[in-house]
């Protein structure tokens, strides 16, 4: 695959368009752009079909091994790859590690082996194994095994293990990928994992080591700044972040696409974009509409002078809790103005009520708001990097307020009378990650 570099600004990042895959000519994404988080090889609560509706441009999907590999009996047996397996070969798949919105089963790094989070439980996969089910799936991008265990707090050690370990893992996968016919022959591409953990020394190494072989990669995963746990990731402050993507971002080759996957709050995908990164994911969006029944109504029309008069009256949150009670009787869409199926056909009070009486439509609608609100939002944030205004954006999101952390209801089976208000949930007791940074920096 071929990256072209159109743009690059003084504050706002760069804008660019990957394609050049000979399988799907054709396909191409812009960006910086979004490539979509899957479960299975599937959206998540969207089919095929509604999602076509929501793009109409082909697709870049993201297929993590976590929520696969319990397929590959079934792809080899009919001698298909997993894009045509699961009905989605006309999209580009990109196989990755970990899954975005999954928490992590803790347990002891092994020498030789990956840990990753199946609906099984925690399984190691080591790189015979992980090549042949590339081999097997033949996805047309994939990261090579590597250990970015690193969040942010964990100690010097662990960081420096995570490099020595990524460097030999990513060196066997490449060897095996060399050497395979069934990859070369499909012409499966590879995406570097650039590790370090919070480290700017160690990152440097680690890029330093990779750029040896840069031929081999079609671009860069920065992984090692979390363990993908979403109600962690999405508090990631760009304060805590930015020091390390930055310098990362201007070590990397500049012809070469620059990815980031997680749950990041909007704000913080802004700073990324600005530091120059090209590609996310769209396991946010996944994450408040099916985890924790949010719509996103944030808005990101800087000129909007109605956005302008809710804001200084503090009436505009950036989300929407439609498990609240005060929506029982609002008839208005989830986000006046928006054009999607879910606000043109529902009001608040019906997808109050998906809720309440614990329907699958419920994510479903809340997922086809929430996807369109943020591929719009993308395009957004394009026009303003082609401006060079993105720091108007993100001053603009900034200042609008933010509900208190999602807390999980404990009775979530049990459906709730209409009308009665639950009780208040306690607390949850917030994870200082400036703490842990600052402990770190200390030690
Ligand atoms: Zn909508």
């Amino acid at each position: 695959m071929k990256f072209t570099l159109n743009t690059v600004t003084k504050c706002s990042g760069r804008l660019g368009l990957w394609n050049g895959l000979e399988r799907l000519p054709n396909v191409a994404l812009q960006t910086p752009g979004l490539i979509f988080h899957t479960k299975g090889g599937s959206v998540p609560h969207v089919s095929k079909e509604v999602l076509q509706q929501l793009s109409s441009a082909p697709q870049f999907l993201q297929m993590s091994i976590s929520n696969t590999i319990h397929m590959q009996e079934a792809v080899q047996g009919c001698q298909k790859t997993l894009g045509e397996f699961v009905a989605q070969n006309d999209a580009v798949s990109m196989l990755v590690l970990r899954d975005p919105s999954e928490v992590p089963v803790s347990g002891v790094p092994e020498r030789d082996a990956v840990p990753i989070y199946t609906r099984c439980g925690r399984r190691t996969v080591k790189v015979d194994a992980y090549m042949r089910l590339v081999e097997t799936f033949q996805p047309d991008l994939y990261v090579p095994l590597y250990d970015g265990d690193t969040e942010l707090g964990c100690s010097k050690k662990r960081e420096q293990k995570s490099v020595e370990r990524t460097e030999t893992l990513v060196q066997e996968c490449l060897e095996w990928h060399r050497k395979s016919e069934k990859l070369s022959g499909h012409h499966t591409s590879l995406i570097a994992p650039v590790v370090g953990g919070y480290s700017e020394k160690l990152r440097e190494k680690a890029i330093e080591w990779l750029r040896q072989t840069e031929h081999d990669f079609a671009g860069y995963l920065i992984e090692g700044l979390h363990t993908y746990d979403p109600s962690l990731v999405s508090r990631i402050t760009s304060e805590t972040i930015l020091p390390i993507v930055t310098p990362v971002c201007k070590a990397l080759p500049e012809e070469r696409v620059r990815l980031c996957f997680g749950a990041y709050d909007p704000t913080v995908v802004l700073e990324l974009v600005s530091a120059g990164v090209d590609v996310f994911d769209t396991s946010y969006v996944y994450l408040k509409a099916a985890q924790q029944h949010r719509a996103l109504i944030f808005s990101f029309n800087v000129s909007a002078p109605e956005a302008e008069e809710q804001q200084e009256s503090s009436q505009h949150t950036t989300e929407l809790d439609t498990t609240d009670t005060r929506w029982a009787e609002d008839f208005s869409p989830l986000l006046a103005g928006c054009s999607c199926y879910t606000c043109q056909k529902h009001s608040k009070a019906y997808v109050h009520h998906l809720y309440n009486t614990r329907e699958m439509l419920g994510p479903i609608l809340l997922m086809i708001h929430n996807l369109h609100h943020y591929m719009e939002f993308f395009k957004t944030i394009r026009h303003h990097v082609a401006q060079d205004t993105l720091p108007q954006l993100r001053e603009h999101l900034s200042l609008q307020r933010t509900l208190p952390p999602y807390v999980e209801k404990e009775d979530k089976k049990q459906a709730i009378p209409m009308g009665r208000k639950e009780a208040t949930p306690p607390e949850e007791p917030a994870v200082d990650l400036e703490e842990k940074l600052a402990k770190k920096q200390r030690s």
